[in-house]
């Protein structure tokens, strides 16, 4: 029983994770997609984030609300530890893969490549934790942040593939790339439900820890990203919108 429960919860972050290469699908019919709308396919992605971290802070204020907000605080000392190591090895990093792929979608950088990896994997590790920790607590919870993780990958996934598009790359090989970037959603969900599993008293620490770690994601990467190429208003109304639809489909759901 206990074995099954763990590979669902695999095959769950899994189906989030090929989410993201759904985001390559527009580049099979088109070869590019302006700045603008790229800018818009960033801000929906920071609001669907935001979105699914008021979902686990939620879930977690149910349980405990000051073990949810210890759980953020450590969350973010995690994550800026993380951020604090790269700037050790490089001071200015991007985490998109455009920079470390050539045109026939492999690797041209290998160190630059590793930075890269653990870039996006922090971002993706922190998802992936937020979806094991989800079902560590309710199988409901848990299918419920799949299905926001999922969403909130598919916009990322668009992202990334016209950067990679943009460089020549493949449509299918820029879905790879998206589906890989998105691959410790998976290997993170099974550690972090496993533990809530054992340590059911630890859930809300662990949803919050999501939830910071995801948060400080957002603001660092996924809204400048957006405004880069939009319109701060634009943008801050999209992430708003964005926000709004992801709660209100929690509210339908539950
Ligand atoms: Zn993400």
């Amino acid at each position: 029983m206990f074995q099954h429960d763990t590979i669902q919860v695999f095959l769950y972050a899994l189906i989030t994770a090929i989410a993201t290469g759904f985001g390559a699908i527009p580049f099979a019919f088109i070869k590019k997609i302006t700045p603008k709308v790229m800018g818009i396919s960033n801000a929906i992605a920071a609001g669907l984030m935001v979105g699914a971290t008021f979902m686990l802070i939620m879930e977690g204020a149910n349980e405990n609300f000051l073990k949810t907000i210890v759980g953020m605080a450590i969350g973010l000392v995690f994550i800026l530890g993380i951020e604090v190591l790269l700037d050790k090895f490089e001071h200015k990093h991007d985490d998109s893969p455009s920079f470390l792929v050539n045109k026939h979608g492999f690797f041209k950088n290998f160190k630059k490549a590793i930075i890269i990896i653990i870039v996006m994997t922090a971002h993706s590790a922190a998802e992936g934790i937020g979806l094991g920790t989800s079902f560590g607590g309710n199988l409901k919870f848990g299918l419920m942040m799949t299905i926001a993780i999922a969403i909130h990958n598919i916009p990322e996934g668009l992202a990334i593939s016209a950067s990679l598009v943009a460089k020549g790359v493949s449509w299918w090989k820029a879905a790879l790339w998206s589906i890989f970037t998105s691959l410790p959603q998976p290997i993170f969900a099974v550690p972090a439900y496993l533990f809530i599993s054992y340590f059911k008293q630890y859930l809300p620490v662990g949803l919050g820890f999501a939830a910071g770690a995801m948060l400080w994601v957002v603001f660092s990467d996924i809204v400048p990203e957006s405004q880069e190429n939009l319109d701060e208003k634009k943008s801050a109304t999209i992430i708003s919108l964005a926000i709004i639809v992801m709660l209100l489909f929690q509210y339908l759901l539950d």
